[in-house]
């Protein structure tokens, strides 16, 4: 029997009304590119996205087509998530960190017709466009008499966004009533081998993630928050935040260029930031400033870590340091991205800190939504005991079913997405991330987990980063070797780090050696990039 239910489609355009309606005032900060700070809300958001709408009209851009981004976060890239979404185009967030061939690759893969650039991003811009014909409009995220006159000259069709923006109509848009399934943007996976594939997220899948991000166990934000995404919005739509924002109604503060620790303590400080998301290596920045003023900015009170696990040391600082809650979370760009987060159950309340500590550095438990498994090498499916370690699978529907035109069969499995990530489960459905497939280390036929020889590195108080890799060995297959970063000004010997494992790890975990850097490799998304420090690493030996 079918419920007597209204049936209304989850539209990206019915969270700008929503946001525009019951929070029309609350504000949008942006550090700019201009180097000042800009003020904007809810309202003007939405009437400049419908400006954009109009405009996209005019240029006779059918639904469907794709504008692309390269763009740091801040309220114009804001404006063009809402006004190309909701006109029914497909917003295409771009990596700007990749290197140039592979951004023109992943441009026409995608098809753009359009793309808006920040300044910043203009000689990616002038590198990129001969190789992109098919993209009509390169639109500055700029003033009219910002736009350097050879810019103009190398890239045709250039206009600047204030401009074009002036010159639509302030009539009110007719969002269209799209189909739910429709799709809404695209994000390539930051693929360290072989082309980057292509993930195609819907309305409705990026309304329901929304949805789960939002609720307190996750992000929990609400009305009176403000919040910070460091996380780009060119990467995953930065986690969600710019939708499960709009969704509850709160501030929104974005840092711009500015992601080093002390631009963003000022931005926290000044803007009353409540809740910020980020990958642990910018964390690292922000806690060294709050160890600097002796205090944390004033109204910070909850951080998401995720991307790449969050060490021990780094949850321990922000909450027993500075009274910071920390939400561990797990996702990939396959899922929307979260798939999990780590809150405490009522049941915890007994803990004692180091367990508590110790659950933390779980990524957490499935949001409603996601369904988990872990299998092992046949594919069969492993029991939940926090110990049998497998590959994680996941389905829900903000999951990825196939990649968008990839050429290739897709990559489910009975209906499950196999995520290449290494983990075990427990009763209560908790999920550890041991390593990534192509991460972990084998060592005479057992596994080590990378994750766990660096966080304990990373609680070594002379360490500020730390990199853990598989070396060849005849003996063993593979041995773990340290690699590190340390603290400005600190000092510590190999052997001593080495000792610092005893009775933390099973001794023949400990790795056979450090090797001591001034600076390990990171990705476009900022994390960890372990193929550039193994291929370091082969160099190093082979000029030996
Ligand atoms: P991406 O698609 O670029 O977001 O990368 C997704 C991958 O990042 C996952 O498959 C994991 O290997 C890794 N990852 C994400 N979050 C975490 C986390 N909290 N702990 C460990 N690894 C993580």
């Amino acid at each position: 029997m079918m419920g007597l239910m209204q049936q209304h489609p989850l539209l990206i355009s019915g969270l700008i009304e929503f946001a525009a309606r019951f929070h029309g005032d609350t504000e949008i900060v942006s550090r700019r590119v201009e180097g000042d700070r800009h003020r904007s809300s809810w309202g003007q958001v939405r009437r400049r996205a419908m400006r954009i709408a109009h405009g996209l009209d005019q240029w006779g851009l059918p639904r469907g087509e794709r504008v692309g981004t390269l763009a740091w976060n801040g309220y114009r890239h804001l404006e063009i998530y809402y006004g190309v979404s909701g006109s029914g185009r497909v917003l295409h967030t771009v990596n700007p960190r990749l290197h140039p061939e592979q951004i023109a690759w992943i441009v026409n893969h995608a098809d753009d017709r359009v793309m808006a650039f920040d300044m910043t991003f203009a000689p990616i811009i002038q590198a990129i466009a001969p190789a992109c014909p098919r993209v009509r409009h390169w639109v500055a995220l700029c003033e009219a008499d910002a736009l350097p006159a050879d810019l103009a000259q190398a890239v045709p069709g250039l206009l600047s966004y204030e401009a074009w923006l002036a010159g639509q109509s302030d009539a009110l848009y007719a969002w269209p009533q799209l189909d739910e399934q429709e799709a809404s943007s695209i994000c390539y996976t930051s693929g360290t081998t072989g082309n980057p594939k292509a993930v195609l997220y819907s309305h409705r899948s990026t309304l329901l993630h929304a949805s789960a991000a939002a609720l307190p166990d996750v992000m929990g934000i609400g009305a009176r928050d403000a919040a910070l995404p460091v996380v780009p919005m060119f990467h995953v739509n930065a986690w969600g935040m710019p939708y499960a924002a709009a969704m509850v109604g709160c501030k929104l503060v974005f840092p711009g260029p500015a992601l080093d620790g002390a631009s963003l303590f000022e931005l926290m400080d000044d803007e009353g930031v409540s809740f910020s998301a980020g990958v642990p290596t910018v964390w690292l920045g922000l806690l060294a400033r709050m160890q600097q003023q002796g205090r944390r900015p004033r109204a910070l009170t909850r951080v998401l870590i995720g991307g790449s696990a969050a060490p021990m040391a780094m949850i321990q600082a922000f909450q027993d340091d500075w009274g910071v809650d920390v939400r561990h979370a797990w996702g990939m760009t396959e899922m929307s991205p979260l798939g999990t987060a780590c809150a405490f159950k009522a049941k915890h309340e007994g803990l004692d800190e180091q367990q508590r500590l110790q659950l933390q550095t779980s990524q957490g438990r499935p949001l409603f939504g996601v369904d988990v498994r872990v299998v092992d090498s046949a594919g069969a499916e492993l029991p939940w005991d926090g110990r049998k370690v497998g590959e994680l699978q996941v389905r829900g529907p903000w999951v990825l079913a196939d990649y968008y035109q990839s050429g290739q069969p897709s990559p489910l499995r009975d209906g499950w997405f196999p995520t290449g990530d290494v983990v075990s489960i427990d009763p209560d459905g908790y999920v550890r991330i041991v390593d990534r497939s192509k991460d972990v280390i084998k060592s005479g036929g057992e596994w080590i987990s990378s994750i766990d020889i660096e966080n304990v590195a990373m609680s070594h108080p002379a360490v500020a980063m730390a990199a853990c890799v598989a070396v060849p060995h005849p003996k063993w297959d593979e041995r773990p070797l340290l690699v590190v970063v340390k603290k400005p000004g600190a000092e510590v010997q190999a052997r001593d780090l080495l000792a610092f494992y005893e009775g933390k790890v099973a001794k023949w975990w400990i790795p056979d050696d450090v090797m001591f850097v001034d600076a390990i490799p990171l990705g476009a998304t900022g994390k960890i990039l372990k193929t550039r420090l193994r291929e370091q690493l082969m160099e190093l030996r082979t000029s030996a």
